[in-house]
């Protein structure tokens, strides 16, 4: 095979693989222990992103982009007319290694259109790690896409070669999966889902007994969800999350907003802005779920079933929830300092620390970082000032977006024209 045509390869799958964004490596701790090359060890090493935000720092590709689907959202789905092309297992193996060596990676990313059938085409992903790892002797990160509706066996083998792997189920309910990938079935999405879970819970067992017993999937798995393609509101989407989160112990649920790349009805036209903003919110919220102690229902209900745009959702929350304000950082416990808009949870440490030793003033909590231009408004310490403590939640969200600079505010004024 000529170094032209690999190229040419590359180029192919390597574009078609940027619209998955599920590839933060975060969480590995497969170590250089032997004589081999690479190491993925502590926190991540994909943290370098462009600046749309998606990440870029493992070789990420797809196996193939043929595809025997018509998934309407995704580039590769069998009815579009695209350049195609596949690798072989060796000629993957060979680009990792390579790129390895050179220092342009520290890791694989390895997706694939099915081809044949989700065994076929799993069998295939699962041979480039094993390769990797048993014969390359990489401890590099190894993150496999699971196809949905692999066998048993296959999704067993796979996480004792990667660091991490994951399912997508792309759209986040049955239905909008149904009008626009109605060859996918729930099911398939879940079945391997189960099984890694599964798995991972006993091989963590057995490891407690026996010491020898290898390492399942230790960066866990993830999913990624394609935002505005479907119509779901915020709160179906996170809905959805909290759901993966707490039943398949999933480590991350990626939001990745649909980027219009097809004329088809079901779909927003190309043109389309990318909802970078919505995007972000999600993440936001998904942070709140699973660090700041929130129940997804207090962000996102009924009554409330979209994120605010403008505001980010902690802040959201907090002006809709006045009557739980202003916390007195001197004596409040750590679940409400932790809802307080400007105070993240390092802050929060820092705050119940420091106030083992003395009484907390502004001046003290503006050394210790708490953004005091949002958190001036919900909290009381110690201090002779006088403090107006009659504003509206309207008022008071005129005044911290008067005072904020943001970097979506071009994405926002333009999302917001879209409700105009
Ligand atoms: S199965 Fe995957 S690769 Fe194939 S069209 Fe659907 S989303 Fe795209």
């Amino acid at each position: 095979m000529s170094f032209q045509r690999i190229q040419e390869k590359l180029k192919i799958l390597a574009d078609a693989a940027k619209y998955d964004v599920s590839c933060s490596s975060s969480g590995s701790n497969r170590s250089n222990t032997t004589k081999g090359i690479g190491n993925a060890t502590g926190m991540g090493i994909c943290h370098s992103y462009t600046e749309d935000g998606r990440c870029v720092s493992l070789l990420k590709i797809l196996l193939t982009n043929y595809c025997i689907f018509d998934c309407a959202y995704c580039v590769t789905r069998k009815s579009n007319d695209i350049k195609r092309a596949a690798f072989k297992v060796q000629e993957v193996v060979d680009l990792t290694i390579n790129f390895y060596r050179r220092n342009y990676i520290e890791g694989l990313f390895l997706s694939s259109g099915i081809f044949k059938n989700a065994d076929y085409t799993m069998e295939r992903l699962v041979a480039v790690a094993k390769k990797l790892r048993l014969e390359e002797n990489f401890n590099g990160y190894i993150h496999l896409k699971s196809i949905p509706g692999a066998s048993d066996e296959l999704m067993r083998e796979a996480g004792l070669y990667a660091d991490r792997l994951s399912v997508n189920i792309e759209i986040p309910t049955k239905s909008g999966l149904k009008k626009l990938a109605p060859d996918k079935n729930h099911d398939d999405f879940i079945k391997p889902m189960t099984k890694v879970k599964n798995e991972i819970i006993q091989y963590r067992a057995e490891k407690k007994i026996i010491r020898s017993t290898p390492k399942y999937a230790p960066a866990g798995q993830s999913t990624q969800m394609i935002i505005g393609a479907s119509g779901e509101n915020d709160f179906q989407i996170m809905q959805t999350s909290n759901h993966f989160y707490k039943n398949y112990n999933l480590k991350r649920v990626y939001y990745s907003g649909y980027v219009p790349i097809s004329y088809d009805d079901r779909l927003p036209k190309i043109g389309t802005e990318v909802p970078m903003l919505r995007e972000n919110r999600l993440y936001q919220t998904d942070w709140l779920m699973r660090f700041y102690g929130f129940d997804v229902s207090e962000i996102l209900n009924e009554q409330h079933q979209h994120l605010d745009l403008d505001i980010d959702p902690k802040l959201s929350w907090a002006l809709r929830n006045l009557h739980e304000f202003p916390v007195d950082v001197n004596t409040a416990d750590k679940r409400m300092l932790a809802r307080v808009p400007g105070l993240g949870m390092k802050s929060v440490h820092k705050i119940l620390n420091a106030r083992r030793f003395r009484r907390l003033n502004w001046e003290h909590l503006k050394r210790i970082g708490v953004a005091l231009n949002r958190a001036k408004y919900f909290v009381i310490c110690e201090s002779n000032q006088f403090e107006r403590r009659d504003l509206t939640s309207e008022k008071i969200k005129g005044f911290i977006l008067q005072n904020s600079t943001s970097k979506y505010r071009k994405t926002l004024s333009n999302q917001l024209n879209l409700f105009g």
